[in-house]
């Protein structure tokens, strides 16, 4: 598929723009930026700052330990950055990342990425700009950029031309709302397991029930609170029996 015309577009905003794209060059990410299915911009933080010192942040007001990012540093940043990209800053109480969320970014125009250090942002700049908050998960990382870097690989991968037919990603693990299948290779018996006797029975449509209703046990073994928000989830009592794991 011929590279589009114009490029999805990252642009972030960091104090370590050497850090980027890092590993997203690399194997399928990396591919696509080599091949112009998206771009990579970066925005020095501290080319904004107008003092000598070019200071980014200062200590919290009402004292505590740490520094805080300045709001009029990282809104100079964040304006001249503009673009038609919707702006999201990588914050630990943001909404959790979803498949919907990267799904629906990978179809717009690309996104500016604000990555926090030190104690975080200076809270008036969410006042003052349109900034969406999402973060990848209920643990503190030192900085944004490797959760930057998270929702960048999620949406780059669903970019048109980005992934073969053969991993179209309609299967995957949240697309349908549900846990993928378990997977199975050569050799057909290890370590005296056997690879399922469905799935080398060459019938399609008894492999396809038997994922799909791997699918919905693994679910709602595994993940119980995604199970009580999909629609096959009939019995949705917590000794609900309908799914039970059923050895192999
Ligand atoms: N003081 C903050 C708190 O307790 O919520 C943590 C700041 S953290 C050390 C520094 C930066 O890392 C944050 O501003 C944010 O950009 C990023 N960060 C840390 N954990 C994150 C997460 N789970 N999701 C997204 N970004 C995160």
């Amino acid at each position: 598929m011929a590279a589009p015309a114009r490029p999805w577009q990252a642009t972030v905003l960091t104090l370590y723009p050497e850090m980027f794209p890092g590993p997203l060059g690399a194997a399928i990410a990396g591919r696509a930026l080599a091949e112009g299915r998206w771009a990579c911009r970066t925005v020095n933080i501290r080319d904004h700052a107008t003092d000598r010192h070019r200071s980014v942040d200062d200590t919290p007001a009402g004292g505590g330990p740490g520094m805080v990012l300045r709001a009029d540093v990282v809104a100079a940043a964040l304006d001249a950055a503009a673009d038609d990209t919707p702006v999201l800053a990588l914050t630990p109480r943001g909404a959790p990342l979803d498949q919907p969320r990267v799904r629906a970014l990978a179809a717009g125009p690309g996104v500016t990425l604000l990555c926090g250090r030190f104690e975080g942002f200076d809270e008036r700049l969410f006042a003052r700009r349109a900034i969406e908050e999402v973060s990848i998960g209920d643990y503190i990382l030192s900085g944004g950029e490797v959760a930057a870097m998270v929702l960048l690989d999620a949406c780059v991968r669903l970019l048109p031309g980005v992934m073969g037919a053969a991993q179209s990603g309609d299967d995957e693990s949240f697309e349908s709302g549900l846990l993928e299948h378990p997977h199975y290779t050569r050799p057909a018996l290890w370590e005296g397991l056997e690879i399922p006797e469905v799935l080398r029975s060459g019938d399609h449509a008894k492999i396809a029930a038997w994922r799909l209703e791997r699918s919905r046990a693994d679910t709602r073994l595994r993940r119980p609170d995604l199970w009580q928000r999909h629609p096959d989830a009939a019995d949705r009592s917590p000794s609900g029996a309908r799914y039970q794991k059923k050895e192999e």
